[in-house]
């Protein structure tokens, strides 16, 4: 299966949220905190300790938990859910410290259809897959910020629910 960019894990979920009628703003709010995790390409890592779904959890249940005080539980949910949606979907491309610090070894999902006849979704953890050199060397990162590919897919998710809040 192919990485999956930074980019569009922005876009899908701004091309989502965009159209299920979510206000402009706040999508982007919702799109950014789904793009969050990979701030730790910026410190030469990908998909290491930003990217613990234990991590979210316990730093977005208590946010969550604050903002429903405020009136605004749901959109904390909405926020925690599309965090956790980024180191899920980057484990089906890659090896992510999905379950650190609980579990210290990268998982990976691995979706094939060549699995027939045992469960097709297999959990595989580092050993035959990247040294932890190659998880802490930046020139191993796995799956670029950035594609010309990400770039076109990007604006074809796009262009429908903007244009839709253009002519509304
Ligand atoms: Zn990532």
């Amino acid at each position: 299966m192919s990485k999956v960019e930074a980019l569009l894990h922005f876009t899908v979920v701004l091309a989502a949220t965009l159209g299920i009628g979510v206000e402009p703003e706040v999508a982007l709010v919702l799109s950014t905190i789904a793009l969050l995790p990979d701030i730790d390409v910026f410190f030469g890592l990908h998909r290491m300790y930003t990217h613990s779904a234990l991590l979210m959890l316990l730093a977005g249940g208590p946010t969550t938990a604050i903002l429903s005080f405020f009136g605004l539980g749901r959109l904390g949910l909405m926020g925690l859910s599309l965090a956790l949606s980024h180191p899920l979907i980057d484990s089906f491309g890659g090896y992510t410290l999905l379950l650190w610090p609980a579990l210290r070894k990268p998982l990976r999902f691995d979706f094939s259809l060549k699995l027939i006849g045992r469960s097709p979704l297999e959990v595989s953890s580092e050993g035959g897959g990247r040294t932890k050199d190659e998880i802490q060397n930046p020139d191993h990162l796995e799956g670029p910020l950035v594609t010309g590919r990400g770039v076109i897919i990007s604006i074809l998710i796009l262009v429908p629910p903007i244009l839709k809040i253009l002519i509304a």
